[in-house]
């Protein structure tokens, strides 16, 4: 599943090609993704302007010159691919059409950017620019992890109490938006913080080093994101996959990679998903 790095490697895979840019056609496959498509959605694009492409969590969001905005969610699976145009090194031509390409942009400058998503958990909307605060995805939302609202006096504020796992804790969208379950177990190693500890009972200064540690969690991999958009591996013009070496993520039974730690990384299961943590330098 995306994260929010991912996202962010696919919005600035795009700036290049759509800030600015005009959106000459929208093809529609189908009516719906997880929920329906917008009311004459091809309509409202077509001719529109994008002005900015900006993110919210792991929302992808257009900002149209026509006032209204659209929202892009890539949800399990969803993968964005851009053909037509020179990207770094490639020159990708248009792909035959593959099975789950569900939206189809054509825009200006020759760039065709293909929404494929097999599971269709994915999702768009439109909505006025000046309500994009209160639309049902992204009203209740908490701060972005590396924005100014995300800091330590916040974060022990809106834990204090809690009964919760710092994990759950970290996870729930309205106390920080956009983490998901990778970045959630890396910060917390890089935090030395377990993750089942309960969410209110951890001292406020432990908890002010949680906060740049999630933050150098997500920009080294967005940083990784960074590396593969500048030379395009992916040779089909896909955006937003890259390699990244996680600390604990996925390396259960692996040595501790924390100088010094005589560690093991553990797997437990929360809440019916996988927990990676060194029972050592983590308490
Ligand atoms: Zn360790």
């Amino acid at each position: 599943m995306p994260e929010l790095p991912e996202v962010e490697t696919v919005r600035r895979g795009l700036v290049p090609v759509l800030e600015g840019r005009t959106i000459l056609a929208t093809h529609l496959n189908r009516p719906d993704l997880r929920w329906p498509l917008p009311e004459r959605m091809a309509e409202r694009l077509t001719g529109a302007r994008v002005l900015r492409l900006g993110r919210r969590s792991k929302y992808l969001l257009a900002e149209l010159s026509t006032g209204e905005t659209l929202i892009v969610h890539l949800g399990m699976s969803g993968r964005i691919l851009v053909s037509g145009v020179t990207l770094g090194h490639f020159v990708h031509d248009h792909p035959a059409p593959q099975k789950h390409d569900h939206v189809v942009f054509e825009i200006e400058g020759g760039a065709r950017i293909t929404f494929n998503d097999p599971r269709r958990f994915g999702a768009m909307d439109l909505t006025a620019t000046t309500a994009l605060d209160c639309h049902r995805l992204l009203a209740g939302l908490g701060p972005e992890p590396l924005g100014n609202g995300f800091h330590e006096l916040y974060l022990i504020g809106r834990l204090g109490g809690r009964q919760t796992p710092i994990k759950a804790a970290l996870l729930d969208q309205r106390v920080v938006a956009g983490l998901g379950n990778i970045y959630v177990c890396e910060a917390l190693h890089r935090a030395g913080i377990l993750p089942l500890r309960q969410a209110g009972r951890i001292a406020a200064a432990r908890l002010a080093i949680l906060v740049p540690a999630t933050r150098t969690v997500l920009a080294e991999a967005i940083e990784a994101g960074g590396s593969s958009l500048r030379d395009y591996r992916q040779a089909d013009g896909e955006l937003g996959y890259f390699q990244h070496n996680f600390r604990v993520y996925g390396r259960e039974g692996k040595p501790c990679p924390t100088p010094g730690c005589p560690g093991t990384i553990r797997r437990v299961v929360q809440s019916g998903r996988s927990t990676f943590y060194c029972p050592q330098c983590q308490r």
